[in-house]
């Protein structure tokens, strides 16, 4: 009844569910090893909420065997007398921290409208899908930087105490290193398809740009050219680079590390108490792409969709098509197999037709216009034309083929400026050669269409890097500043990252091991950017180093990447005449039979699996050879180099990796494959974070459905598994794993009055919790003299207790 709870101290806990993660509970006894709790059902997840089962349908009481399933009830967090949770904006602060508390604080807040919760210097962002203006306004922006940046002395120590966690706390502490403490930025954000990535690039970008307006701002006003330029380059990108998929309407897939160029005030400067002397200001960006999906440009899912500018460039008006080409004329989205139908004409609230006149005015801004506007556009249309080609045997003879649609043919050799019967051979013909000979062997229709394809994904690729470098060169700070004798070294850099987060699907493919292989390196500079933060509070609180423990990925990483590794084993493959996907996974399970990280199948002869720091993939080998090797026909090759689009003869040389020697044809292919050009991206990326005082953002899809105000439990806390929350959260507590403010611990444990009260100081804070936590946990105490190790040590401004401590306490105050 009533009164039973009246006045009295409820101990809550959660208990783990297989449906829902976590739910929360009421622990009502204890028993020799066991756990009595009473478990409230709710009618759907969505209604679970720490209300101290008050909105339960009904409750069940079970008993837990706490030696068997010893994380199966774990504390909960301070709740009101009622069981309501408490929100913490910071979650360092929850006193009992672990995966659940994690969880259903990010579940308050995220109801509550508020997506962005710290962890320390993490901020985690939930995807409201649903804008709150408020959240973005000039106003917040403003208040950010004055607090963090401009009205924060130099040494103060957090300036965020009291401030709301948000995406601009970490674009002005951006802002603050590298104009006050004079390094190198970066914003690491991550998350999965949908999470909420590149929206939170670019909110931070915005804010960065605004920053350097210096404190006293004024509203509106004329927006600088160079900063107009770096972030219009971001949709512009996003048309040729985001698709419509089933988890994201505006899903970018290629991975992007931008780096915004700051002009810093001459070294003799710095340190001035002036501020006006410190402001950094935007001088340009460079930005860096990673592995684009160029199979989406042969073929996608009947919901999904190619890249947005196929799109774009088909909704625009009919005067400016036929301006493009004489053969757009009267075309639509379903005139192009690569294209095909489809329902969605709007991709965040705008048409296509009004992304194509944004993407339009944006290559005129960083001078694509003109000539090299209806190059690029035309070699949209060449892969697009490519996909109507179809091919059929000749006469009589399977084994040849020839190009059955003549006048696509016509029109795609118009395009390229090639005579059509080069373009039929170059699809229909392979030149072999053996022993000096050169001779040519027919292809079949099949293997034309293919040969096909396979060129139409590669003039895209090449586009996309044109667009890319064509985007540098109008925004690179050493172009703003010409005449000013600027070199790359003179600028400061906030690097931005959004690159593709964790992935594990049913079937996992190349493209997967590629993604994780990065996640696997970013996540090894995370654990160590952590395992630092925790010693510097160390030594920030006086207290002595205890032993931290983590797990480092360093043995996942020596299996994808190592001189026996996977890696390189699938290069090996690739470079051997008959290379198969079989022949790899044998070798590769053979020559790493001892890494801890491998899974074998038994089952599958194709297949083998890694242990990731974020869980087990599994992966299948089929295609790896291929995808890995990435080659063109010779044919195809050398019609490309006589086409008269420059975009499509262009031969990318910066773009391959130099050092392959020359004359040894096996060092060239591997120098050639896809994992070769991204391991070599990867290290630089990998270099210049490292040059770099990273601050992170980990992005959380809170639903499939993209719904306002629901969060679905287990994917949330797989995600923030992924995102390596929870790790980060182990490696914070491994040495302490719960942390109080001396106040709130003093108050919260005072009913459990010391047995030799009053010799303390009552004005020393630190004394009296001394006092009260030697004789409260003096049964906890282990070793004797020299050797003694108390259940506790004592901060400066904090009081850290060791495993067990504080549930001991919890139950001696629930007892009293
Ligand atoms: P992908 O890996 O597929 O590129 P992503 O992590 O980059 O995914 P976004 O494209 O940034 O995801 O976001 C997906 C969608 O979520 C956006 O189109 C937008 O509708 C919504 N969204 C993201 N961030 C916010 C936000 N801060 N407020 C409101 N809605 C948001
Ligand atoms: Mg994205």
């Amino acid at each position: 009844g009533d009164d039973e709870t009246k006045g009295k101290n409820h101990a809550f806990v959660y208990i783990a569910s297989k449906d829902y993660a976590w739910i929360p509970a009421t622990l009502l006894d204890t028993d020799k090893g066991k756990a009595h709790v009473e478990v409230p059902h709710y009618k759907d997840e969505q209604s679970i909420v720490c209300d101290g089962g008050a909105s339960a349908s009904k409750k069940t009481k079970e008993w837990v065997d706490l030696k068997k399933y010893p994380n199966k009830v774990l504390p909960l967090q301070n709740v009101t007398g009622g069981g309501q949770l408490i929100e913490y904006p910071d979650m360092v602060d929850i006193p009992f921290l672990h995966e659940a508390g994690i969880l259903f604080n990010l579940k308050l807040r995220h109801l509550r409208g508020r997506p962005y919760t710290r962890t320390g210097d993490i901020i985690i962002a939930i995807n409201p899908f649903q804008w709150f203006t408020e959240l973005y306004t000039e106003k917040k922006q403003i208040m950010y930087s004055n607090r963090l940046v401009w009205e924060s002395t130099h040494t103060e120590q957090d300036p965020r105490r009291g401030l709301e966690p948000h995406v601009y706390e970490a674009s002005a502490l951006v802002y603050r290193g590298l104009a006050f403490d004079r390094e190198d930025q970066s914003i690491l954000v991550s998350g999965e398809s949908g999470a909420g990535k590149t929206e939170t690039v670019k909110i931070c970008m915005n804010h960065i740009a605004s920053v350097q307006k210096g404190r006293d701002i004024k509203s509106g006003g004329e927006i600088d050219p160079v900063v107009r330029r770096v972030l219009n380059s971001n949709p512009l990108l996003e048309a040729f680079g985001n698709a419509k998929t089933t988890r994201n309407d505006n899903s970018s897939r290629f991975g992007k590390y931008t780096q915004l160029q700051f002009h810093r005030p001459e070294d003799e400067m710095a340190g001035s108490i002036d501020l006006a002397n410190t402001i950094c200001k935007l001088a340009g960006s460079k930005c860096e792409a990673y592995l684009l999906e160029k199979n989406r440009v042969t073929g996608h899912e009947d919901v999904e969709r190619t890249y947005h500018i196929f799109y774009q460039i088909l909704a625009a008006p009919d005067a400016e098509k036929t301006k493009l080409w004489d053969g757009l004329k009267g075309t639509d989205f379903n005139s192009y197999k690569y294209v095909g139908d489809t329902d969605t004409k709007k991709i965040e609230g705008m048409t296509d037709a009004q992304h194509f006149e944004k993407t339009r005015e944006t290559l005129e801004l960083i001078h694509l216009g003109g000539d090299k506007y209806t190059m690029l556009m035309r070699a949209i249309l060449v892969v697009m034309q490519t996909g109507n080609l179809t091919f059929g045997p000749r006469e009589g003879d399977s084994d040849k083929s020839d190009c059955t649609s003549k006048k696509e043919l016509k029109g795609l050799a118009e395009l390229m400026g090639v005579p059509e019967d080069a373009l039929n051979k170059a699809f229909t013909e392979r030149t072999m050669k053996t022993r000096g000979e050169t001779y040519k062997v027919p292809q079949d229709a099949k293997t034309a269409k293919e040969s096909a394809d396979a060129f139409a994904k590669e003039v895209y690729g090449k586009l996309f890097l044109w667009l890319v470098s064509g985007i540098n060169e109008a925004t690179k700070a050493e172009k703003n500043f010409e005449g000013g004798g600027l070199a790359s070294s003179d600028f400061g850099i906030i690097g931005l990252l959004d690159i593709f987060g964790f992935e594990s699907f049913l079937i996992n493919r190349f493209e997967q091991l590629c993604i994780n292989y990065a996640n696997e390196k970013l996540q090894q500079k995370f654990t160590e950017d952590i395992f630092r933060s925790v010693q510097a509070e160390y030594i920030e609180e006086g207290i002595a180093l205890a032993e931290i423990t983590y797990d480092d990925n360093t043995d996942v990483l020596d299996l994808i990447e190592g001189r026996t590794g996977l890696c390189a084993l699938l290069n090996e493959e690739c470079v051997r005449p008959k290379g198969s996907d079989e022949a790899f996974v044998n070798k590769a399970l053979a020559q790493n039979k001892k890494s801890p990280c491998i899974v074998v199948n038994h089952m599958d002869r194709m297949s083998f699996g890694i242990h990731h720091y974020a869980g087990k993939v599994m992966y299948s080998a089929e295609f790896f050879v291929v995808r890995n090797q990435d080659t063109l026909p010779t044919d195809v090759e050398e019609l490309m180099q006589i086409s008269t689009n420059e975009i499509v003869s262009h031969v990318a040389v910066d773009n391959e990796p130099a050092k392959a020697k020359p004359g040894r044809q096996k060092s060239n292919i591997v120098g050639k494959t896809i994992w070769t050009k991204y391991k070599t991206q990867l290290a630089t990326l990998m270099t210049d974070l490292r040059k770099t005082t990273s601050r992170y953002i980990r992005c959380i899809k809170p639903n499939k459905p993209k719904k306002p105000s629901v969060m679905e439990h287990v994917g949330t806390v797989e995600q923030l598994r992924c995102a390596g929350v929870v790790a980060a959260v182990t490696i914070t507590r491994s040495a302490f794993p719960n942390r109080l403010d001396h106040a709130p611990a003093y108050r919260r444990f005072l009913p459990l009055k010391p047995a030799a009260a009053g010799k303390a100081d009552k004005n020393d804070i630190k004394a009296l919790l001394a006092e009260l936590m030697d004789s409260a946990l003096a049964s906890l105490v282990q070793g004797e003299g020299e050797n003694t190790k108390k259940a506790y040590v004592i901060g400066k401004t904090k009081i850290y207790f060791r495993a067990g401590a504080m549930e001991y306490l919890e139950s001696e105050r629930l007892k009293g």
